[in-house]
């Protein structure tokens, strides 16, 4: 098994750099670099079927991974999760092919753990020394424990009104907190003022390259669980947008290689009325997002107010013909039961808005009954 990395490419204006050296964004326009892979290598060479006697865990696809020496890899047990058929749920709601990803299996019990496994092992492989990350929690939670087992000192900035679980996790696992006055972007800005003089690397999503490779293993464990057909639609709770942005680069390198045809699932993004710039900016047909003012919502994974993906994740959205769609927390706080209740599967207020906005989508008629349908819970219920 090896790597078919070959460079680090803007994802807006193609300037190239090497994969081998710390970046963050691209120097000439700021926007986010994406690795790519010597893909045409990989044609008839690289086969599913290669897949069979791998460790079912996310680094079975390590030729589309980054990390290049086994020694570097950073890893919790960062198991496939499973693709779960929800019959009840279906019933209930009046879908016949409903389907939940279930990802608060993974370390940490949330999806967060996917990318950071990923930007925590190639900062080994780079001998970085300090990693500094603004959070909203989940992914604050996952650079700590991933930092803490490679040895690297990590440097969290979070809300204070950040979920106790995230606070005491992070606390837990040695990493250096903070709490602020503020929202992620305003973390985010106080890493970026203060990364020069503590020699802290930056690993704020999407400018960090690597988070969105862990990502986009949630597309090839989604893809190989539907036997290389992707489902219709994907209905998934957008903050950041890694996720969106992972899936749809990962697909697009499947294709590349021969793996799946070009049928895309529609992706749904979901947020909440109280923080929905995404929503906002699809509605208004706009290719970048707005700040969104005063945000607020219980569900903090969604607490984005503002993406430096945003252009990405709109385009994702429209390439695949989806939507956006924002559902209020009062309808979050009611979709929390109905997971456990119907399939007994605990949710986090993030997986919840995708069952919200299940009604909705149904309702106005941007998903049909039987389509096959995929949700993501993002992560798993902590009180
Ligand atoms: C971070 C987070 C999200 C948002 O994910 P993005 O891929 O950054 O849009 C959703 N749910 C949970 C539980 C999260 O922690």
């Amino acid at each position: 098994m090896k790597s078919y990395i070959q460079h680090l490419e803007c994802s807006n204006c193609n300037a190239t750099y090497p994969h081998t050296e710390p970046h963050n964004v691209c120097n000439e326009c700021g926007k986010p670099l994406f690795a790519r892979y010597a893909l045409e290598q990989l044609v008839n060479k690289w086969k599913p079927e290669d897949l069979h006697t791998r460790p079912y865990s996310l680094w079975r696809y390590r030729e589309l991974l980054p990390i290049q020496n086994e020694d570097d890899v950073v890893s919790l047990g960062e198991s496939v999760t499973p693709l779960i058929p929800t019959k009840r749920l279906g019933d209930h709601i009046g879908l016949d092919n409903l389907w939940v990803k279930d990802e608060s299996r993974l370390p940490t019990g949330s999806f967060k753990a996917r990318g950071l496994a990923m930007a925590v092992s190639k900062a080994k492989s780079l001998d970085i020394d300090k990693l500094a990350i603004p959070s909203a929690g989940n992914a604050a939670t996952a650079l700590s424990v991933y930092a803490a087992k490679a040895g690297i000192p990590a440097y969290i900035f979070m809300p204070k009104d950040t979920p106790i679980f995230n606070q005491k996790t992070c606390e837990l696992a040695g990493a250096n907190v903070t709490l602020i006055d503020g929202l992620i972007t305003d973390a985010g800005k106080i890493v970026a003022d203060r990364k020069a003089d503590e020699r802290w690397f930056d690993v704020s999503t999407l400018k960090e390259p690597y988070r969105v490779e862990g990502k986009k293993t949630m597309g090839f464990e989604l893809a190989e669980q539907c036997g290389w057909e992707l489902p219709d639609v994907i209905i998934y709770p957008t903050g950041g947008g890694t996720g969106i942005v992972g899936m749809w680069k990962g697909f697009e390198e499947l294709e590349t290689i021969g793996w799946i045809n070009k049928k895309r699932p529609r992706f749904i993004s979901v947020q909440s009325a109280g923080c929905a710039p995404i929503v906002k900016a699809w509605k208004e047909g706009k290719t970048h997002a707005e700040p969104w003012q005063e945000a607020k919502t219980l569900a903090s994974g969604l607490r984005v107010p503002q993406a430096i993906g945003d252009f990405l994740i709109l385009d994702a959205i429209r390439k695949s013909k989806g939507a956006a769609i924002s559902v209020s927390d009062e309808e979050i706080v009611n979709a929390m039961k109905i997971l456990p209740t119907c399939e007994g599967l605990l949710t986090c207020p993030e997986g919840a808005a995708t069952i919200a906005a299940l009604q909705h989508l149904l309702t106005i008629g941007i998903i049909n009954r039987s389509e096959k349908i995929v949700l993501f819970n993002t992560g798993g219920f902590q009180s």
